[in-house]
């Protein structure tokens, strides 16, 4: 049955989530006080990420924990006066990351992940959107010959277990591979499924013009104005109210301020990311990640753009400029680092939940109220999967994959 339905927020997931629902003939609205994809989906590294077959867990090693404790490591940085009141939830991730649970809980993760690039596939064709995507992969770069082999063997651990195809690289096949790199790494691993889009914020536009010419309506307004009426659900936007059976709240680091008023008490926080584009010399072949730093290079047609790891901070707090300072450094010694190209680096906020797997589907306690937020390192990856997964419950279909584990009632009612 036919139903009306708005969704908030018009970020990768809000966008493929409108796109989901639309194809099952809803009459879907699509919410935003900004342009599609202009937030945390347009900050990324840009990789539809078919590798990231496990979620990351926080460090439990005491020697990896000090590094990050101390800032000596540019993967994660903290902001000390934001640490009482984020000490639950890193507290919650850190029982989550222990090796028995992150198992199971990357067992769940990686059937979601495995539709990451099938479920784009056809929209980068119909939205007209060839000209961003390559379906070159990634490459890891590792300084130590430890680190290289620990790498390696990870790798080969996904290989056999998931089957994501990657190929070792030694110095020498590295260096070949990428002339961009003047620095001599010990070696490389080279993912080939992922999928690299050079400018992310422009497919998510292109999804949500695709949206547009299909007949789906996009509207400036304040996901704040959402209120519960007697007939479902009702939205003030710059065109006047509008009125839905049914609402879907994808508003990625902003969900929080939406669903707790409404009694919702999700265990989510952010870590936050910045990026910035440099002029280079040599364009890098593809995006390398220096591992052992957790800096991404990734070439975008606005230049190279570097992206930093997490910063445990709150959300909206004042940028530190820290951890790309250091991420700088790293790509400098990397590459012939040119010019930044903007005044001041972009931050950004990556939406995450304590066990590590975004809330997909139906809210407890309010008929027609739906979640689909918490994608953290990889929304951008997994806008596409998520928002199928999503209309196949809004519509009482047998879920494409098993979705108990993302359901929001696993964190109670
Ligand atoms: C540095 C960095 C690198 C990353 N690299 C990758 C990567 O390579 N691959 C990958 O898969 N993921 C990556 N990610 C993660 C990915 O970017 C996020 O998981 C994803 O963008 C989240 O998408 P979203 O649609 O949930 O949120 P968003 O894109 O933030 O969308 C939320 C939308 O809600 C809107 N909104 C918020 N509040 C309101 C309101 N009150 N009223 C109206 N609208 C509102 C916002 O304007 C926004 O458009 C990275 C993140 C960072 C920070």
């Amino acid at each position: 049955m036919t139903r009306s339905v708005i969704v908030l927020g018009a970020g990768m997931v809000g966008v493929s989530t409108a796109l989901h629902l639309q194809a099952r003939g809803h009459d879907v609205l699509l919410l935003d006080r900004k342009a599609p994809g202009r937030e945390t989906s347009y900050g990324n590294a840009g990789l539809i990420q078919r590798e990231a077959v496990e979620p990351y867990p926080l460090p439990r090693e005491p020697a990896d924990l000090l590094q990050h404790a101390f800032g000596l490591n540019a993967a994660v940085s903290y902001h000390w006066r934001a640490l009482p009141s984020l000490l639950p939830r890193l507290a919650a991730y850190w029982y989550h990351s222990s090796p028995k649970r992150h198992a199971r809980i990357s067992r769940d993760w990686s059937t979601l992940i495995a539709h990451a690039t099938s479920e784009h596939a056809e929209w980068i064709v119909s939205a007209g959107a060839q000209d961003l995507v390559k379906e070159s992969g990634f490459r890891l770069a590792f300084r130590h010959a430890q680190s290289y082999a620990k790498g390696v063997a990870k790798a080969r651990h996904y290989h056999d277990t998931y089957g994501v195809r990657f190929e070792a690289l030694d110095s020498d096949a590295l260096s070949a591979a990428e002339p961009a790199l003047q620095q001599r790494f010990a070696g490389g691993v080279h993912w080939v499924d992922p999928w690299a889009v050079n400018d992310p914020g422009e497919l998510v536009a292109r999804y949500a013009a695709l949206y547009q010419r299909r007949g789906g309506r996009l509207v400036s307004g304040d996901a704040s104005t959402l209120r519960q009426t007697s007939h479902g659900w009702q939205v003030i936007t710059a065109e006047g109210p509008q009125q839905a059976s049914d609402v879907v709240v994808a508003l990625g680091p902003w969900a929080d301020d939406l669903i707790r008023p409404l009694g919702y008490h999700l265990p989510l926080f952010v870590k936050r990311g910045y990026h910035r584009h440099y002029q280079v010399e040599r364009q890098l072949e593809m995006a390398v990640l220096c591992a052992d730093d957790g800096v991404m290079l990734a070439p975008m047609s606005a230049g190279l753009r570097i992206t930093t790891g997490a910063e445990l901070a709150l959300r909206d707090a004042p940028p530190s400029p820290v951890q790309l300072a250091m991420a700088e450094k790293v790509a400098a010694r990397a590459l012939a680092l040119g010019a930044p190209l903007e005044a001041t680096p972009w931050i950004g906020a990556r939406p995450c939940t304590t066990d590590m797997k975004p809330v997909i589907g139906a809210a407890a306690r309010h008929p027609g109220l739906w979640f689909n937020f918490g994608h953290a390192h990889q929304g951008f990856t997994l806008g596409p999967a998520s928002g199928r997964l999503l209309a196949d419950l809004f519509d009482s279909q047998t879920p494409f994959i098993k979705a108990e584990p993302f359901a929001p009632a696993r964190f109670g009612a």
